[in-house]
């Protein structure tokens, strides 16, 4: 297709979305070319949900090998080496990478590992020098941590470095009470940390279940997390002893070995010469674009956590992919459908999710049916944990169709993935029924809600 371009397609940003988008556009017989500043793989491969849940894999052990005394087995004294695993998932990134690489090159895929920036109609100059020309040009630079400014926060780490560490912070407050706050507080809590979790409001997880929300922080109180709520940092101190005191609004100045930011994510635009050729943002930076991830300038388009639409990666995922099909394929352009996503916190335990909460079903539909259990998992019983699970259910009174699930439990998201696709399909709670259980298990609860 390149006829006047040296290229079909520039990408700039190799992460889920970008990659996906150039390896499917190269697919299709498009002369592509991509862009990378700084790893092949994005934020998901390199320090996001990749690299987090092998963390939360092996924060896991820590409880597994208290429990396990309970089903015979005599496990001498264990110890924990942090700069082990560190080590392990990072090399294991380093994999992940050359695999994304690979895969893109062995697609004929051309990656300038330099940054790009738009620099006229349909032009690219790469950090380099080199100018290049596109008849497309893909935008997939993702996002980065918000940091808010007070002062003193050029001391504190976001999630970007908290997988480097030099070792498990004794005392670690994170600020922020969602995704990464909750996830992180785990991870470090089953490493032997205090954790302090700090937000400006006194809710965690904004957008979940309440149900949810109360179960999460109930559990992680009694695992000896600590939460203070409707506070923000009025300042932080780097001591002599490289420790960090910490001055909150209402508390006393507190002395932590690390303060990790967690308040969010902002799209990375700036810098990229968007304004030069006319492309729209919106108010937190984001590219604006149409359902077919289009922006207001119409060769550049834009997809995943660049476009603040939903900031995850199997969405950036599908939007790159209906993207290059679109744009390059031969079928009828297609637009992602961003309705009952499913989602999923790897907290401890972990929260998966699906469709309206109650409170969202109420306002919408009116009436609706709410089905829950409340469980302690076997494995708990045996172990003597007191830890319960939560499921819940919610139906629309007017068609028995179940509009949402809401899982807090061990092995939630493994579980909830295949009851998203009945959810997604428009199933009744009769359906639910009419299925038979698999005994013993936590999911058969899914069947058996009365
Ligand atoms: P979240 O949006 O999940 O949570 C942000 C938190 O920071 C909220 O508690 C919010 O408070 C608080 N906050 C927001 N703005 C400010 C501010 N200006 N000052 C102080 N506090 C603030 O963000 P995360 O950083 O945890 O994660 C970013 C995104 O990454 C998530 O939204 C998610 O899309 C994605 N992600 C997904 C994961 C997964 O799928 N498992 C894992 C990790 C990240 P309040 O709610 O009180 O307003």
């Amino acid at each position: 297709m390149a006829d006047s371009y040296d290229f079909d397609l520039f990408t700039i940003g190799i992460g889920s979305g970008g990659t996906r988008a150039s390896r499917v556009a190269a697919a299709h017989g498009a002369k592509v070319a991509a862009a990378e500043e700084f790893r092949v793989g994005g934020t998901c491969v390199i320090r996001g949900c990749v690299p987090k849940k092998m963390l939360v894999y092996g924060a896991h052990f820590a409880e597994d090998l208290e429990d396990a005394r309970q089903f015979g087995w005599d496990i001498g004294e264990c110890t924990f080496d942090w700069v082990r695993l560190r080590d392990h998932v990072l090399s294991d990134v380093t994999r992940l990478e050359g695999l994304h690489t690979e895969t893109l090159e062995n697609h004929q895929v051309t990656i300038f590992k330099e940054r790009a920036t738009i620099t006229g109609d349909h032009e690219i100059t790469l950090e380099s020098g080199k100018v290049v020309t596109a008849k497309y040009i893909l935008v997939a630079t993702g996002a980065r941590p918000f940091v808010p400014e007070f002062s003193g926060s050029e001391h504190v780490i976001t999630s970007n470095e908290a997988f480097h560490l030099d070792a498990v912070p004794e005392r670690i407050l994170i600020a922020g009470g969602g995704y990464i706050a909750n996830e992180f507080a785990g991870i470090f809590n089953q490493f032997g940390s205090k954790v302090t979790i700090v937000n400006r409001s006194d809710v965690i997880l904004r957008g979940y279940d309440p149900a949810l929300r109360d179960r999460l922080l109930q559990i992680s109180l009694t695992k000896g997390i600590e939460f203070c709520f409707n506070c923000s940092f009025e300042w932080i101190e780097k001591q002599e002893d490289g420790t960090l005191l910490v001055k909150l609004t209402g508390h006393e100045p507190r002395v932590f070995d690390q303060v990790m930011i967690a308040t969010g994510r902002v799209p990375n635009t700036e810098g990229l010469g968007l304004e030069t050729v006319g492309v729209e943002l919106g108010a937190k930076g984001e590219i604006i674009v149409d359902a077919f991830s289009r922006s207001s300038v119409d060769y550049i388009y834009a997809v995943g956590d660049v476009t603040d639409r939903v900031q995850l990666t199997p969405v950036a995922i599908r939007e790159g992919q209906a993207f290059a099909d679109s744009v390059f394929g031969k079928g009828e352009p297609y637009a992602v459908d961003h309705s009952c996503i499913p989602s999923a916190v790897f907290s401890h335990p972990p929260i998966a999710s699906v469709g309206m909460t109650e409170g969202e079903a109420r306002n919408k539909l009116g009436a609706v049916r709410v089905y829950q259990s409340d469980f302690r998992p076997m494995k708990h019983v045996v172990a003597g944990r007191n830890e319960r699970g939560l499921y819940k259910m919610i139906v629309d009174a007017a068609n028995d169709k179940v509009v949402g699930i809401h899982m807090i439990a061990p092995e939630a998201p493994e579980i909830l993935q295949g009851a998203a696709i009945a959810v997604k399909a428009g199933l009744t709670k009769a359906d639910f029924d009419a299925t038979m259980a698999i005994h013993p298990t936590m999911a058969e609860e899914l069947v058996l809600m009365k």
